[in-house]
């Protein structure tokens, strides 16, 4: 990790970079991990990261244009950090403890991202229902009546069932105070994994509309398609779920 944190008399001065920082145009505040200056620095030397709470008005302190993902929404931005001054009421938790804090973050994040996904893939469900009921093809008959379409939709209907009763399951242990480290890197990728594939099928099933540009359904599988990288690869996913199991069981 290349932002610092440099103790400076009543506070920090933080120096860095972060790219890819979601709701950063909206955001008054963010919360940067940074590293201890002075750790790390050095070949068998553990670096220590600690959290801040990072006001984005403050002098030293710019948010500029992030990059626009595939879904073209622009809730991207770069958060360029210059000797910015952080007060030290600011540190969340001690110094040394960023990293637990920002992965104790991270397993929420990854589950709040799940009902996102879900409303996505439930519309591209009704949609794709409503255009094999429609849409006739040669012979005159409904998509829907043929077989192979049948097993599609039936297939897309089971994943979306699967992955809304992992993420309430989840979510429930979650509101409960359990700890879902396992739960979260689960819900996470199979979400991600089954949405892909069930947005793949739809856009499959709608022939050239899927694939048209100001097509909902076009729209969609660009939008759902980020949640296999964000919050942690879907291959970040199974090596945690592989650790704890490995580790912890
Ligand atoms: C829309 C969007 C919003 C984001 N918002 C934020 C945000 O708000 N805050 C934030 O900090 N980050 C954010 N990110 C960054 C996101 O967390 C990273 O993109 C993600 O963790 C993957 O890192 P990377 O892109 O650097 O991929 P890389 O680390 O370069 O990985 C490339 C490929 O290699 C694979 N790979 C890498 N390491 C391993 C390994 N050990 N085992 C197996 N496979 C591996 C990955 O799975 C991937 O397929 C956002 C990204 C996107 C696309």
């Amino acid at each position: 990790m290349r932002t610092v944190a440099v103790p400076d008399g009543d506070g920090y001065r933080l120096t860095g970079h972060k790219v890819f920082s979601s709701a950063g145009p909206f955001a008054d505040f963010a919360i940067v991990v940074a590293r201890m200056a002075g750790t790390g620095e050095q070949e068998g030397d553990k670096p220590r990261f600690s959290a801040f709470l990072v006001d984005l008005d403050s002098p030293g302190c710019r948010v500029e244009d992030g990059a626009t993902p595939m879904s073209g929404e622009h809730i991207e931005s770069d958060i360029v950090l210059e000797d910015c001054h952080v007060p030290a009421a600011n540190l969340l938790g001690e110094e040394g403890e960023g990293m637990r804090i920002a992965l104790g973050r991270v397993t929420t994040n990854r589950l709040l991202h799940c009902p996102t996904v879900l409303g996505a893939t439930r519309r591209a469900l009704a949609l794709t229902l409503d255009r094999t009921r429609t849409r006739t093809v040669a012979g005159g008959q409904p998509l829907l009546t043929l077989q192979a379409i049948q097993h599609k939709v039936a297939d897309m209907a089971t994943g979306y069932y699967a992955a809304r009763s992992m993420t309430y399951a989840a979510l429930a242990a979650l509101d409960e105070g359990r700890e879902v480290h396992t739960e979260a890197f689960m819900c996470k990728l199979f979400v991600a994994e089954s949405a892909f594939r069930i947005l793949d099928e739809a856009v499959q099933i709608h022939g050239k509309e899927g694939l048209t540009q100001g097509n909902e359904i076009e729209y969609l599988f660009r939008k759902i398609r980020m949640f296999r990288v964000l919050t942690g690869t879907s291959e970040i996913q199974r090596n945690g779920i592989a650790k704890l199991l490995a580790f912890h069981h």
